[in-house]
């Protein structure tokens, strides 16, 4: 197939691939917001009757936008633009929504050059206002242990730098590709595995020439069948820039498979808009990978959003990483595990966390990783059980971690241990 010249064929879309434009820190105003009246409770409850967008609005954000944005309709709030507009990038607005601890206060006093703050203002109505030590909260805001770096920890602990044959392209395995298409996102990770680059637009900028480098590469690299579209999160570009990459990598012949890996319906399902289903359905067959964290993410709005996308034939994993304090118990994961089977998300992998630096309030032991997993397998349906993996520091790709169902070989026979650790024998097959 003749290589598709980007100018002629395809509206290229604007060169800065973040979605608004301007650095993650920025705060645009919100003029339309600004000249609105404040609404009673009586006139949002009768806006939200009449709304009829894709994702609901729960009682909850309906309950948050009266309280916190009076003058924004529930139209507003379900704008996935909107959303991105009214972010919270610093600590001033951040204790609008919550009572802040001193730990995080202190880290957001310190000015560093490092992973910044933001936050949807769906999902900060998902955190506890007085508790710093709820799950969701302790994923997004900033707390002094990331300023301690313990032993072994780095910027880049997968060495993908390393692995990059062009800016913005990691290929560590054979026949696959991660791509990352922007830095930004719509809410930041504490525990980024890629803190190093996302939010710092001064040093990372992905710009569509270096799409188009990336796009080059896998087309003169036969041997790459999978394309992983990361980042950052690719749900945060425009539908004009998505449609732009997918068309490009989908015109490579030898590529089979595409990947998009995203937090989106978790953070900012209001982006799940029929547009963004009508590009992702063009571009068939599509996988996507969702980031999830803790069961309290399933709300009704991250309900509609991953339904909305199952309906539009889009095959749903879940990735999760296991967090001290956050997720690192089997009741926390059964619960998150089922309830992501009953809105079409299939559990994919279970994360060991990265050594980034910063990064020891997070981590748990590789035991604890392998223990989850006994905690699951048998005890909860098949499904509902993802791979344990451990990405291996310096680049050599993830490696499944079991319990040990295998206890050796006697008189030709295997000895395994079930899910309650009663043993059997199994007789082998001769070679
Ligand atoms: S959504 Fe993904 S890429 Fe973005 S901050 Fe969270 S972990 Fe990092």
């Amino acid at each position: 197939m003749a290589k598709m010249s980007p100018t002629k064929e395809l509206a290229v879309p604007t060169d800065d691939p973040d979605p608004l434009g301007r650095e993650p820190s920025e705060e645009p105003p919100s003029s339309r917001t600004a000249l609105a009246k404040v609404l009673t409770v009586k006139e949002h409850l009768r806006r939200k009757r009449e709304y009829s967008g894709l994702i609901p609005l729960s009682e909850k954000s309906l309950r948050f936008l009266y309280d916190h944005y009076p003058q924004a309709t529930p139209e507003d709030w379900s704008n996935w633009q909107w959303q991105l507009q009214n972010s919270i990038c610093t600590a001033d607005k951040l204790q609008n929504f919550l009572r802040l601890s001193y730990p995080e206060i202190l880290a957001m006093s310190q000015s560093r050059a490092g992973l910044p703050l933001r936050i949807t203002p769906y999902y900060a109505s998902l955190l506890d206002r007085e508790d710093p030590d709820q799950p969701m909260r302790r994923c997004v805001v900033p707390v002094s242990s990331e300023f301690m770096t313990c032993p072994g920890e780095s910027p880049d602990p997968l060495g993908e730098d390393h692995q990059s044959p062009v800016p913005g392209l990691v290929h560590r395995y054979p026949d696959r590709v991660l791509f990352l298409t922007t830095g930004f996102c719509s809410t930041y990770c504490r525990y980024c595995t890629r803190s190093r680059m996302v939010g710092n637009t001064t040093k990372f900028r992905v710009s569509v020439k270096q799409w188009d480098q990336a796009i080059a590469y896998i087309e003169r690299t036969p041997s790459v069948r999978d394309v992983l579209l990361s980042g950052g999160d690719p749900l945060t570009l425009m539908d004009s820039q998505l449609d732009y990459l997918l068309t490009r990598i989908k015109a490579i012949p030898h590529v089979e498979m595409v990947r998009i890996g995203t937090k989106v319906p978790a953070v900012l399902p209001q982006r799940i808009t029929s547009k963004l289903l009508k590009t992702l359905k063009k571009h068939q067959p599509l996988w996507i990978s969702i980031h999830f964290t803790h069961p309290d993410e399933l709300t009704p709005e991250t309900s509609a959003a991953c339904n909305q996308l199952a309906d539009a034939g889009v095959p749903l994993g879940s990735q999760t990483v296991l967090l001290k304090g956050i997720n690192d118990d089997v009741a926390t994961l059964t619960s998150l595990f089922q309830g992501l089977l009953k809105i079409r998300v299939r559990p994919y992998y279970l994360y060991q966390c990265d050594p980034i630096m910063g990064s020891g309030h997070f981590r748990t032991p590789v035991q604890c990783g392998i223990d989850m997993i006994q905690g699951l397998r048998g005890h909860t349906s098949g499904y509902a059980v993802p791979h344990y993996v451990v990405d291996a520091p310096g680049g050599g790709g993830k490696i499944p971690l079991l319990p040990e169902y295998f206890q050796g070989v006697q008189h030709g026979q295997i000895i395994l241990k079930n899910f309650e650790g009663r043993l059997f024998r199994y007789p082998d097959a001769q070679a």
